[in-house]
């Protein structure tokens, strides 16, 4: 054994007594090389040998059990190609079917009538009987049973992986040679003293009891540990690298709050702030009052009121003779914020522009030279901000609304704008729970508006099958004799793009039957029209002068037009639910009672009908991304892959929210104490870091 080597990190052929054999294939179909990597390879579930079930006790919602029973006849049923082995077996209440579709022969030659077998498996009802299908069977031996580890660990294993001998059984042997051999030398990754304070067990316990558990309490608390031994480092690494990024990253401060901050909010705004506006503005303010680069995040649900909370933070940055820009991913949106931050700016004599790829060469001219001489303070627009010809006398602070559309690469040509990077603030309104985005987004700081202002009706969601089309336009009349506008949504995938353009444009006939001109106006929007008509059509139904949209997914992002109180969301099954969300929340922005109906056929996935059923139940954003977190794991979500989340094994983002927080709280308390982990306690967990970073050379910076 090499020296003060980690026990976990040595190669399973230093180990002696595993057949080099059985080495390569773990190896090759598992990746399974160190011993720690094999006693990583958790069971998937237990049998829990501790109860032997009888007939009477069966029910549908067991998980695999145990029973004792006598084979009573043996059948060989069905066709030549299509056979089945039917076994009858019968304990002192009644009896019950075992049956195997394959190894028909290899089970056969086992049994024979009147054999007492200990049979593991999950029971089934067909027909009106008990069935299990490829149970594990064995002759029942009572001493043997009593000797049992009481609860058997099941571990999953690739077909390559049976072939030599790793199948379950083989599996839990050579862990427990393998625990064996590693007695005593599995040295922990935190202090003793630290342990107690965590009241969780040592490393080396909850590794053995994970295979080989006594109860289930036991079980608990290995999972316990070894969840925490992923979620802590997990944290510790997330946390050092933030902290490493603010060092490394110098910003301008603004240390000052000054005129047009303090006139604007004394005499200017248009509402009162809810506390969670006012909680972030504080945030923001922190950070930007010290020479370190901001990169927050702001999250809010659509309508939380993420605009005023940017608008304020920038004029922080004017009040230190800084300039502001503000991007947005369409030229619509550029538009809306420009319109909505216009009389907010007049109010006290602040230099407003919008730019977009649609602006004149001689707006432009004029842009640039007041951009240079520093006579422009916020400039507001699209992609177009980022070119080289756009260049600020002094840009201090950048807001990004709706992140996602935009790379690495954009961000990289803002920072270039100054001789400093200027602070950065995200705007998002896709909500994922705060835990999560605090582990996903490594390098930036969240922020988190969960409070709507006050007043907002709550939207309706409802839930149409098709067969009720008729009544669904007849209340779309209802809404729009009282002077509102409807939305329709068609879903457009790239896999059926031909077919969903088709149903798109056979839905937008179907609906101008339902409300001709000249008495209805119905305006069509989808991704195959020219640009210009596109816009052409959108600001139609801004205006106010169509009744009904019909569009494809193009108006999920921020459009604002608050008359609009009817979202129909067709074909609502194929949407996901963070975009049924994103749509949902097109309307009930303005102050009528809005209504959201999702439209589907009668054929409903479990999935879809959970999704339906949430965006129903709910609007609470969060809410919504924990279930969606769930029903797609967070592989989905973008940043999982780099922030390393998902080298979890044990512990799960979306049910471990709050172990995840109170590691991350454990891990603040260890850093806080021992910045540079120079303490002799926190010499393992210096140790286990750095063999995790040299593990992940490319894990670092996400932004
Ligand atoms: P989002 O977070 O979706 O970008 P906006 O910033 O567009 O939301 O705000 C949505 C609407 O709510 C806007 O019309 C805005 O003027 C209004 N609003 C924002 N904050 C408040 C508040 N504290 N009280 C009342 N209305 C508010
Ligand atoms: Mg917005």
């Amino acid at each position: 054994m090499i020296e003060n080597m980690d026990v976990l990190d040595i190669n399973l052929s230093s180990v002696p007594g595993i057949p080099p054999r059985k080495i390569a294939v773990l190896n090759k179909s598992s990746a399974i090389v160190t011993v720690g990597d094999l006693l990583s390879w958790y069971p998937f579930r237990y049998i829990d040998r501790t109860r032997i079930y009888l007939t009477s006790d069966l029910s549908e919602d067991l998980p695999f059990i145990q029973l004792v029973a006598r084979v009573e006849r043996i059948k060989l049923l069905g066709t030549k190609n299509k056979q089945r082995l039917s076994v009858l077996v019968r304990d002192s209440k009644g009896t019950l079917e075992l049956v195997w579709f394959q190894g028909i022969q290899y089970v056969a030659d086992k049994i024979k009538e009147g054999l007492v077998l200990l049979i593991f498996g999950k029971p089934t009802r067909f027909n009106g009987a008990w069935n299990i299908s490829h149970p594990e069977i064995e002759p029942f031996v009572p001493e043997r049973a009593a000797k049992a580890s009481r609860m058997q660990p099941v571990y999953s294993s690739s077909e390559a992986m049976k072939r030599a001998q790793l199948d379950t059984k083989g599996i839990m042997l050579l862990i427990q040679l393998v625990l064996r051999w590693c007695h005593g030398k599995i040295t922990d990754t935190i202090s003793d003293k630290l342990k107690n304070h965590l009241q969780v067990c040592t490393l080396a316990e909850a590794y053995s009891w994970i295979h080989q558990p006594e109860n289930p309490e036991q079980l608990a608390r290995a999972e316990q540990r070894l969840k925490f031994e992923e979620l802590f480092f997990l944290q510790l690494r997330l946390i050092q690298q933030n902290q490493i990024n603010k060092k490394e990253i110098q910003g301008f401060p603004f240390p000052l709050v000054g005129d047009y901050f303090n006139s604007f909010y004394k005499n200017h705004l248009p509402f009162e702030l809810t506390g969670a506006q006012k909680r972030v503005v504080k945030e923001i303010r922190a950070d930007i009052a010290k020479p370190i680069q901001m990169n927050r995040l702001v999250q809010g649900d659509v309508g939380s009121g993420k605009t005023i909370v940017a608008f304020l933070s920038m004029l922080i940055a004017l009040d230190n003779g800084f300039q502001a820009c503000l991007m947005a991913p369409t030229e619509i949106l550029a538009q809306q914020h420009f319109a909505s931050l216009k009389p907010l700016c007049d109010a006290i004599g602040i230099e407003i522009r919008l730019l977009t790829g649609s602006s004149k060469t001689k707006a432009r001219a004029e842009l640039h030279a007041m951009l240079e001489e520093g006579s422009l303070h916020i400039l507001v627009g699209t992609h177009a901000l980022l070119e080289d010809k756009v260049r600020f006398k002094n840009l201090g602070f950048v807001v990004i609304d709706e992140q996602h559309r935009f790379g690495v690469a954009q961000r990289a040509r803002l920072w270039a704008k100054n001789s400093l990077p200027p602070h950065v603030l995200i705007m998002s309104a896709t909500p994922i729970p705060r835990t999560l985005a605090m582990t996903l987004y490594g390098d930036l700081d969240v922020s988190v508006i969960d409070e709507l202002p006050p007043g907002r009706k709550p939207i309706q969601t409802m839930h149409f099958f098709e067969g009720r089309r008729p009544e669904l336009m007849d209340k779309l009349k209802f809404e729009i004799a009282k002077g509102r506008q409807v939305y329709f949504v068609y879903p457009l995938i790239e896999e059926s793009e031909q077919l969903d353009y088709r149903n798109l444009i056979e839905g937008y006939e179907h609906i101008i039957k339902w409300f001709p001109e000249p008495d209805y106006q119905v305006s069509i929007v989808h991704g195959r029209m020219k640009a210009e008509d596109k816009e052409f059509e959108m600001q139609r139904f801004v205006k106010g002068q169509c009744h009904i949209m019909v569009a494809t997914t193009v108006i999920e992002v921020g459009v604002n037009v608050p008359n609009a109180s009817v979202m129909v969301v067709e074909s609502a099954e194929r949407f996901g639910l963070s975009q049924l969300h994103q749509l949902r929340g097109r309307v009930g922005r303005g102050a009528e009672q809005s209504y959201c109906i999702l439209v589907t056929g009668f054929k409903l996935s479990n999935d879809a009908r959970t999704r339906i059923q949430t965006m129903v139940e709910t609007t609470d954003g969060f809410r919504i991304a924990e279930v969606d977190l769930k029903l797609r794991g967070p592989g989905d979500l973008q940043g999982t892959q780099q922030s390393g989340a998902l080298d979890l094994k044990l512990a799960d983002l979306s049910r471990d929210a709050s172990l995840i927080a109170w590691c991350r709280e454990r891990a603040f308390e260890v850093l806080d104490a021992d910045p540079e982990l120079q303490l002799h306690e926190h010499q393992p967990i210096r140790i286990k870091l750095e063999s995790l970073k040299a593990r992940n050379v490319n894990w670092g910076r996400i932004s």
